[in-house]
């Protein structure tokens, strides 16, 4: 291809709305424009790059068995009914884009498939004899994300490799797993890429487990939690550790059995207060929290948390709770967020002694409320039930207990872990590891989905034993185009993009230095011909530029070879250039075809690769 005719337009300037340096590099480098918010068009040259991408992806899947497919982007509300999502995807903070049909019928526009495929598998899968297959496609998908930033690091139209399996039982699914697990490592070793697998929150897509991917970087939006010794690795949202020890409060408030005593706390009401005015630890409190599910089905539910007071709550860890504990009537859980003083005003609630409240707070306090249940879904954190003897609010204005203990407030249930494990936590496999963080970038996402879908959706098949019984299903995602991006994040220089070569849009590049004089003209155009016989997918800048622009220009899109053809053309000698590593030398131009011939064929294979 000759740039002259790449409708490359290269930017000086960095572009403001860009923060990430690899969304800047992409613009700047010509590789994409945005229309709208969250919505870019790919250009040739990114659409190269998404091509190779795809291409090492179809390799890695069609090698586990999986056959390529391509579903509807269109898909009707019912299907998301049945399943239990079409509220939770469509109202309040919900992603799906959806819309209206001229028959009025409701359509969401595809943020994922696994209405679609197992409403096909309900079907099509009709006997185990058919178990186990794999279906994936690659494909633009819609999300109306909340915050559309950091170019297709999170955008609203975005392309997505899912893939989706159905089993017999659990064990099959579970094999399936791990090789998914086994290709997805060699997808992104392949495309150049540092990836680290991660335990990871199964959100609204549920089911039983599930396994990140995430590119190392500073600029991740995703805090990752590991050990020193690799053996533990987990986003925060999903991560345990113990906590540390809680200091015990001291003889005589602890004499367990005796009844609590009221303190006077005057204005004490945050934590940091309670510990400076009465030299306390914030492990020996028991904070409480007020908060507000809203639910698909059902009016918002008032939730009370009661936790350490050293400890953080973890919101993805609190929605699961709630998703299992409260009725399958209410529906699903759309968002969770803090109660404060005017939230609880607006209800028509009373006066409430905000920092002062302890667990048995009354749900007679909620009574009358607007559109809120009249009772609390209690939770109570494993760190809060361990403490023998704590201090809690005493739910008066400026008084607190001390000395209470949980046999004193029944009623909190079964306690569960609903802290967020902290960067210098002890790891649970081995307590003299400390956890350390570091920050990722999700590209790829694997999900045991269990039966969620196929029995919410009927996708049912007759067993061995001739019983009828609900499909076992897995998904997998990659992100295609945020993983372009993330390769730029983790391959840059100060001068533009370094490509990883099975990825780049181009291996090699051809510079005519003077594009008016004919001897450079001629031994770069035989150059390009040579190199595009020998299989290199090669680019010719013949532009009339200046020297300095096209060289300029060839490090910011970041093609790993360049060629330069200059003044010592008329002595058939040519410049070779790595732009990885800057390494230039000067030689024969045959040498200098030999010299790349090789050492891209090497580079199409990176090291390691089994
Ligand atoms: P995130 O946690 O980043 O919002 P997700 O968990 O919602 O992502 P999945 O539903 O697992 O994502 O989608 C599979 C993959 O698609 C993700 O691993 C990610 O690489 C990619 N992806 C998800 N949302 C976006 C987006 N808005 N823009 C670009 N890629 C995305
Ligand atoms: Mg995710």
């Amino acid at each position: 291809m000759r740039v002259s005719r790449l409708m490359l337009v290269t930017l000086r300037d960095v572009p403001a709305e860009a923060e990430l340096t690899s969304h800047r590099l992409l613009l700047r480098a010509g590789y994409m424009r945005r229309l709208a918010s969250g919505v870019y068009a790919y250009l040739p040259l990114l659409w190269r790059v998404l091509n190779r991408i795809s291409a090492v992806i179809r390799e890695e899947m069609e090698a586990l068995g999986a056959l390529e497919t391509l579903l509807p982007q269109l898909q009707p509300a019912e299907i998301w009914q049945r399943s239990g999502r079409w509220s939770a995807y469509t109202d309040g903070e919900g992603i799906m884009f959806h819309l209206r049909d001229r028959q009025d019928r409701c359509f969401g526009l595809g943020p994922t498939h696994e209405e679609v495929v197992t409403t096909l598998a309900a079907e099509l899968l009709r006997s185990y004899r058919q178990l186990p297959v794999s279906i994936y496609q690659i494909q633009t998908k819609f999300r109306d994300e909340i915050r559309p930033r950091f170019g297709l690091m999170r955008s609203r139209e975005f392309i997505m490799k899912d893939a989706y399996s159905f089993h017999a039982d659990s064990t099959d699914l579970a094999e399936m797993y791990d090789r998914m697990d086994g290709a997805y490592r060699r997808i992104f070793r392949r495309c150049g890429l540092d990836v680290l697998g991660v335990e990871a929150d199964s959100g609204a897509i549920g089911g039983a487990a599930s396994r990140e991917f995430m590119v190392t970087a500073e600029a991740g939006e995703d805090l990752i939690l590991t050990s020193a010794d690799g053996r533990y690795a987990a986003n925060q949202e999903r991560a345990v550790s113990l906590a540390a020890a809680a200091v015990p409060l001291p003889a005589p408030a602890s004499g367990s059995g005796e009844a609590p005593e009221l303190m006077a706390t005057p204005g004490q009401s945050s934590i940091d207060d309670l510990c400076a005015a009465h030299g306390l630890h914030p492990s020996q409190i028991v904070k409480v929290l007020l908060l507000v599910a809203r639910l698909s089905d059902a009016a918002p539910q008032p939730v009370l948390v009661a936790i350490r007071g050293d400890q953080q709550l973890n919101m993805a860890k609190l929605s699961n709770v709630l998703s299992e504990r409260l009725p399958a009537a209410a529906g699903s859980v759309l968002d969770v967020s803090p109660i404060d003083a005017a939230g609880w005003s607006a209800q028509g609630l009373g006066a409430m002694a905000w920092g002062f409240l302890g667990p048995d707070l009354p749900d007679d306090v909620l009574g009358g409320a607007r559109t809120w249940q009249p009772r609390f879904e209690r939770l109570l954190d494993a760190t809060a039930a361990d403490l023998p003897s704590f201090i809690c609010g005493a739910n008066l204005e400026d008084r607190h207990r001390s000395g209470v203990s949980w046999e004193r407030l029944p009623g909190m249930g079964t306690a569960v872990d609903l802290r967020s494990a902290l960067p210098g936590d002890r790891c649970c496999h081995d307590p003299a590891m400390l956890l350390q963080a570091s920050r990722g970038i999700e590209v790829g996402h694997i999900f045991q989905l269990g039966r969620k879908y196929s029995d919410a959706l009927a996708a049912r098949f007759s067993s061995e034993t001739g019983a009828e019984e609900s499909l076992w299903m897995g998904c997998y995602g990659i992100g295609v185009s945020r993983l372009a991006q993330a390769a730029v994040e983790q391959h840059h220089d100060d001068q533009g993009i370094c490509w990883p070569l099975p990825i780049a849009p181009y291996e090699a590049i051809v510079v005519i230095a003077n594009a008016a004089d004919e001897t450079q003209l001629a031994l770069a155009e035989a150059m390009y011909a040579r190199l595009r016989e020998a299989g290199i997918d090669a680019l010719l800048d013949d532009r009339r530029e200046r020297a300095g622009v096209k060289f300029k220009d060839a490090d910011l899109i970041g093609i790993p070879w360049r060629v330069v053809v200059g003044r010592g053309a008329a002595q058939d000698r040519v410049e070779l250039v790595e732009r990885r590593t800057r390494e230039s030398r000067e030689l024969d131009s045959s040498e200098a075809i030999a010299l790349l011939v090789d050492r891209v064929r090497l580079g199409r294979c990176p090291a390691g690769d089994p």
